[in-house]
């Protein structure tokens, strides 16, 4: 007997960056900068990434582009790869992650791409605990606990070794 199952998500949404707290506030405004420091001569796209670590580390990390596209990184992967090789020993607790618009204003909230996701997904793994993310816009914040509000269903290192979490 087939059975039809539902996934929903929850996410916390905020009108204002008054409503979070300093260290939150904090972590948006580098990712905001991180923006700017991009590198999207094609797409025009900014994107910056912010990740702050258990220690209070702040890395971030901007979109990278290449002439060859599938070349090209995403901010929210340069954020990460920076602080898990610089701080491999330092857990990422928040991901910020903002855009600029091309008048250098913040833009609206943009969430993760596919393989964002994944490899967000993949660092939950290897710590074993949610990554928080918050989506920064000029008119909104949205907080989300982990990645699985994102990727539901993933595939990650228990889908390859079941027997060893
Ligand atoms: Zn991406």
């Amino acid at each position: 007997m087939s059975e039809i199952k539902n996934i929903s998500i929850s996410y916390r949404e905020f009108q204002n960056h008054n409503e979070l707290n300093a260290e939150d506030q904090e972590l948006i405004k580098v990712s905001e900068e991180a923006a700017r420091s991009a590198y999207a001569p094609y797409s025009q796209f900014r994107v910056g990434a912010a990740v702050r670590l258990e220690s209070g580390r702040i890395v971030h990390g901007a979109n990278v582009e290449n002439a060859a596209f599938p070349s090209g990184i995403c901010a929210e992967r340069t954020a990460l790869a920076a602080s898990i090789t610089n701080f491999p020993d330092d857990r990422p607790v928040t991901l910020a992650i903002s855009a600029i618009s091309d008048d250098g204003s913040v833009a609206e909230q943009v969430t993760p791409c596919g393989n964002c996701r994944q490899v967000i997904a993949e660092e939950e793994s290897r710590w074993n605990r949610q990554i928080r993310i918050l989506l920064a816009g000029k008119n909104k914040i949205i907080e989300l606990d982990g990645i699985g509000q994102l990727l539901p269903l993933q595939f990650n290192r228990s889908s390859l070794r079941p027997d060893r979490p």
